[in-house]
């Protein structure tokens, strides 16, 4: 039987939410017996939302901070916890499952017994979530794509937030690490390798702050940051990240493997759950009518036409741009889709639209 740490543990990511949230299952119990030790559990239970210096926790848990301290890194190191430096004071966070604590278990891309059994029991974890709690619904977009601005028209607006460069430029450090989601599957089953490249998931600011700290990932310059943006989108991977303006990662996307795509790819329209503001256009009659864009679609959103060119599927199509960035044409530009809501300002703005849970254009229905 579970120790009470546990216990509590699971009530305490219950609480928090996220993707998967705490759920009081063997296979929650069988899966943070072997990410937190039990005086772990507690101090992650002991951690309120936000961010707290190790004094607060410690506090709370009536104990001393020159004891609570050392286990707070060891939680940040093993990605348990998030850690960040300001005015030379440390502020610890709990984050939730997923986003967070999943993901940070496998961006160092390493292959230990660990990290294969720390594989197996997450994924376990979540076919047990999924199989309880049906398929997920989305209601309003937590995540979205962001397109290959090089391919949008001249005439359109295109905002900052439309840009992946101007996140690369705005912030600093850069960091890249592992793609988590196709880490954990090779994980479980080194065949399983779409041959997409790994190391492409980038985090911007703070955010990269804490994975250069913590060796989840490593330093990178804008220029190479730039590089990892081009090499992504010639291999077909979709830019995505949290349906924000203010973001402070990013992901690299395959259809095969990456939860934001398969969670949008699993829904009846993909095309409403999970979008850029764009879609494609054909520019002029430059379509050599070679198919190119249609194997390359991540959501099977094309097909080519009786007549010239292509057809596009607005249910599916999630305006990545990939199709574009494929065309040695040049045949298809990106342009403004009609009736997509600018993404919310930052996280509370977020959190508030996810709330009153309107997809773009269609009634929301209960997550
Ligand atoms: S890749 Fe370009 S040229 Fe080929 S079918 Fe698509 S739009 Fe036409
Ligand atoms: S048609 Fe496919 S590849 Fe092109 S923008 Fe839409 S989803 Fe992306």
């Amino acid at each position: 039987m579970a120790d009470k740490a546990y216990h509590e543990l699971c009530e305490t990511l219950a609480k928090r939410r996220g993707r998967y949230p705490g759920k009081d299952i063997p296979e929650f119990y069988a899966l943070v017996e072997e990410l937190f030790t039990k005086e772990e559990a507690e101090v992650y239970n002991a951690v309120p939302k936000g961010f707290h210096p190790a004094e607060t926790i410690a506090k709370g848990l009536g104990k001393e901070v020159t004891e609570v301290t050392p286990l707070l890194e060891g939680m940040a190191d093993k990605g348990l916890c998030t850690a960040g430096s300001m005015g030379g004071m440390t502020f610890y966070g709990a984050p939730t499952f997923v986003p967070g604590i999943f993901e940070f278990q496998f961006m160092r891309g390493t292959h230990t017994e660990r990290d294969k059994k720390i594989a197996r029991l997450i994924r376990a974890y979540k076919a047990a979530v999924d199989a309880d709690q049906g398929p997920v619904k989305i209601t309003y977009p937590t995540t979205r794509v962001i397109p290959v601005d090089e391919k949008i028209q001249t005439e359109n607006a295109i905002h900052t937030y439309h840009q992946v460069a101007s996140y690369i430029q705005k912030y600093h450090p850069l960091s890249v690490s592992t793609c988590f989601c196709r880490h954990e599957a090779k994980l479980i089953d080194e065949k399983d390798d779409c041959g997409n490249p790994d190391e492409v998931c980038m985090q911007f600011g703070m955010g990269a702050q804490f994975i250069i700290d913590r060796k989840m990932g490593r330093q990178i310059s804008k220029e190479e940051a730039l590089a990892i943006l081009k090499k992504s989108e010639e291999a077909g991977l979709v830019h995505a990240s949290l349906n924000r303006q203010d973001i402070d990662f990013l992901c690299n996307c395959c259809a095969c493997h990456s939860i934001i795509l398969k969670t949008a790819l699993a829904q009846a329209k993909p095309g409403l759950a999970l979008n850029s503001g764009f879609q494609p256009e054909q520019n002029g009659d430059l379509c050599a009518a070679c198919g190119t864009c249609v194997d390359r679609c991540p959501t099977d959103a094309l097909a080519m036409s009786d007549g010239a060119g292509w057809k596009v599927d607005l249910d599916r199509c999630i305006g990545c741009g990939v199709c574009a960035t494929g065309c040695d044409s040049e045949a298809i530009v990106l342009v403004e889709r009609a009736g997509v809501l600018p993404p919310p300002v930052d996280q509370k703005a977020l959190l508030e639209a996810v709330k009153a849970g309107q997809l773009h254009g269609e009634s929301g229905h209960g997550r």
